[in-house]
């Protein structure tokens, strides 16, 4: 299948993108790594009139360490974050990362693309969400045209482990639900947790029922499993019966049952607490 009739713009950098988004108007859309945006427009769910290639904009392609974040610019692919040694610094997004999709599509889709794009079943949003990631924006004020510069994440310190689980159908796919957690211990209580989950409602979920239920206390199997009880118990389902949005059509990708999907999203939750916890023992 062909995509609609579009225009292509290539930006020298981010100043030009922005200048080239609000001249074009708002039919015009950011390209990326095109592993979003090109199947939509294949699919029409999407027809620009315009795209303007940030791929190859000078200042958008770096990876760097800065002030407790590690940084990536717009232009930097999944597979370069990866492989990166700075990556190491975080290593939630470390170990999520890997799972996004096949190793072409890493080399071609960036981290700000899959982030802007902000799918309720993907990995690295749901990262974002459990580490309260930062965004540089870059926007003229004279007509709207915006775009995400780079994203910075906290980086891991202290007594504090960080985990990754999800379950997908095959190893690639989206996940039918994943989780993000984040623990830190001071004398064998938890003094921070984060928990996040993808795949259970229509965007990246926190969920503070999970977080409070450690918080203060030490982290057993048991407080554990109350934990991922508590965050699948405070999802709502939808009236049709489930929350899960997808990039592909109901038809081609059909949902499981939302009571399949908190099962499996209750046992992500349970395992990533579990290596959170394990590797923040670790820490010396
Ligand atoms: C077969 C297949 C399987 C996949 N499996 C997974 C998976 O398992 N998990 C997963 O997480 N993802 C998966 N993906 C999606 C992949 O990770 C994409 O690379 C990612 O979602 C989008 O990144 P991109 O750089 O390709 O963005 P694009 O496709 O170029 O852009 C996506 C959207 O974000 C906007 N955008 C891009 N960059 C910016 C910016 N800097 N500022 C503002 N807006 C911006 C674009 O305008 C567009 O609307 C899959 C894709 C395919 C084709």
């Amino acid at each position: 299948v062909k995509p609609p009739p579009f225009s292509y713009h290539r930006a020298r950098d981010g100043a030009h993108a922005v200048d080239l988004l609000s001249g074009l108007g708002p039919r015009a859309r950011i390209l990326a790594g095109g592993q979003s945006l090109l199947p939509m427009l294949h699919l029409r769910l999407a027809a620009p009139a315009h795209l303007v290639d940030i791929g190859r904009a000078a200042d958008l392609g770096g990876i760097r360490l800065d002030g407790g974040r590690l940084v990536v610019g717009a232009a930097v692919t999944q597979a370069a974050v990866e492989r990166s040694a700075e990556v190491r610094a975080v290593p939630l997004l470390a170990e999520a990362i890997a799972h996004v999709a096949h190793p072409p599509i890493r080399h071609r889709g960036t981290v700000v693309g899959s982030l802007a794009h902000a799918s309720a079943v993907a990995e690295l949003p749901c990262v974002a969400v459990a580490l309260g990631a930062e965004f540089t924006l870059l926007a003229t004020a004279a007509a709207p045209g915006e775009l995400v510069a780079e994203v910075r994440f906290p980086v891991a310190g202290g007594r504090r482990g960080e985990a990754w689980s999800e379950f997908s159908v095959r190893r690639g796919n989206f996940p039918v639900a994943g989780a993000a957690a984040v623990v830190r211990l001071e004398g064998g209580t938890v003094t921070e947790a984060a928990v996040a989950l993808c795949g259970v409602g229509d965007r990246p979920l926190r969920a503070p029922a999970a977080e409070d239920v450690l918080q203060g206390r030490t982290p057993t199997p048991e407080l554990i499993a109350a934990a991922a009880e508590a965050a699948v118990a405070a999802l709502a389902p939808r009236a049709d019966g489930d929350t899960a949005a997808h990039i592909l059509p109901v038809a081609a990708a059909p949902t499981p049952a939302w009571t399949y999907r908190a099962r499996v999203a209750r046992a992500q939750v349970r395992r990533a607490l579990t290596r959170a916890v394990h590797r923040a023992e670790e820490q010396a």
